[in-house]
């Protein structure tokens, strides 16, 4: 892969921002962030005429796109196919999520999200394995009859993936701390959610090896008068990651508001879409555990109004974060793109466009739309 600078943008770095620099890109990594004065006249160049070069946007929760559903899918192909459809949207990697199902699609899942690393498929970092050890009372739109305590084959199946990061969603009150602990020392990223668990029992788990809640307010124990629940065992905890879906319509914005001002800031909350296979796609339903799901008012439901994923994008959670959470387009986009790269330990690799890491970025015009998105290097999308 020939050396490739970009020039005449606005570069989002670890610092900040910085204008009047070259991003060059060389085999597939950042090779250096020069002043664009300094830039030899020999390397090859693309003028990107004032645009924002931001980091690549990383989604952990990414139940689908392009009209196929993980669940339904679990195979390298359709892994491959989920990751494309996101690329428009300016996602350079995500982990396909799987709802709640049975050990043997959890078995498939990992299968396939390992083939698919093995060959290197852009976008595909790991997997997300959301239930089925969950509490049946938050369970939400997943199939209560397949919701399973955790046990031994349990945690071997969540545990399997041999190449990425794996990320797996489970309610406190459903396990024990051991098991807890177990999962964590075998590499395992935790999230509470689909949770009743009150304070006392989420503080104990954040103090055994889970990290962070998933859909913060979402499918969990809200803050009460004499019960802070699992919503304020996050929010107390200061070393909790968060993850919220800004789409508008699956929490008021100024619970988010509220949620970050109690947090001291933005820094540890993740945006993730919760995509579904409408995302990406033209079609706008789809088939949910044998129930039809439709996109009604940009939400995702179920004919009785239950919620079911989102519709939503990458692109259009950062765009959200500025626009109705009052953020600064720096911090949407560390939200996107380094908050969860640090949450899952990916942060070595990706999450910034700094000298030494893998080159995914993306350009955004004025509107925060995205131009064109890069991974190592190579451009997956361009308008
Ligand atoms: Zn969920």
């Amino acid at each position: 892969m020939t050396r490739c600078a970009y020039i005449n943008g606005r570069i989002l770095g670890d610092a900040g921002w910085l204008d009047g620099y070259a991003l060059v890109v060389d085999g597939g990594k950042i090779a250096a962030i020069v002043p664009q004065g300094d830039l030899s006249s020999d390397v090859a160049h693309v003028d990107v005429a004032g645009q924002y070069i931001v980091p690549g946007f990383i989604d952990l929760q990414v139940n689908g796109g392009g009209g196929i559903l993980f669940n339904d899918a679990p195979h390298v192909d359709a892994v491959a196919a989920i990751a494309a459809a996101h690329h428009p949207y300016g996602t350079t990697a995500l982990l396909p999520t799987l709802i709640s199902d049975d050990l043997a699609t959890i078995a498939a899942g990992v299968a396939a999200v390992d083939a698919a690393i093995g060959r290197s498929t852009p976008g595909i970092v790991g997997i997300h394995i959301e239930g089925p050890f969950v509490n049946p009372t938050r369970r939400g739109i997943h199939d209560a009859d397949k919701i399973s305590a955790l046990d031994d084959a349990g945690i071997a199946a969540v545990s399997a993936l041999q190449n990425g990061a794996t990320l797996v969603t489970l309610a406190p009150e459903e396990c024990r701390l051991d098991q807890v602990s177990a999962l964590s020392a075998r590499g395992v990223k935790l999230a509470a959610g689909h949770s009743e668990a009150d304070f006392a029992t989420a503080s104990a788990a954040f103090a055994h090896g889970v990290t962070g809640v998933t859909h913060l307010f979402n499918a969990m124990r809200q803050i009460a008068p004499r019960e802070p629940g699992l919503v304020g065992a996050a929010l107390a905890n200061p070393a909790t990651w968060c993850c919220i879906i800004v789409d508008g319509k699956h929490v008021h914005p100024v619970n988010f508001r509220l949620a970050i001002a109690a947090k001291g800031g933005p820094d540890r909350f993740i945006l993730v879409t919760d995509a579904m296979p409408t995302v990406g796609s033209p079609e706008k339903s789809f088939m949910l555990g044998g129930k039809l799901m439709r996109v009604i008012d940009g939400v995702c439901q179920s004919d009785d109004g239950t919620l079911a994923g989102s519709d939503l994008d990458m692109a259009g959670a950062v765009r959200g974060a500025v626009e109705m959470l009052g953020l600064s387009l720096e911090q949407a986009v560390r939200m996107a793109s380094i908050n969860p790269a640090c949450f899952m330990g990916l942060d070595g690799e990706r999450g910034s466009i700094a000298v030494g890491k893998v080159a995914d970025f993306v350009l955004l015009d004025n509107d925060l739309q995205v131009t064109a998105t890069y991974i190592a290097g190579t451009a997956v999308y361009q308008r």
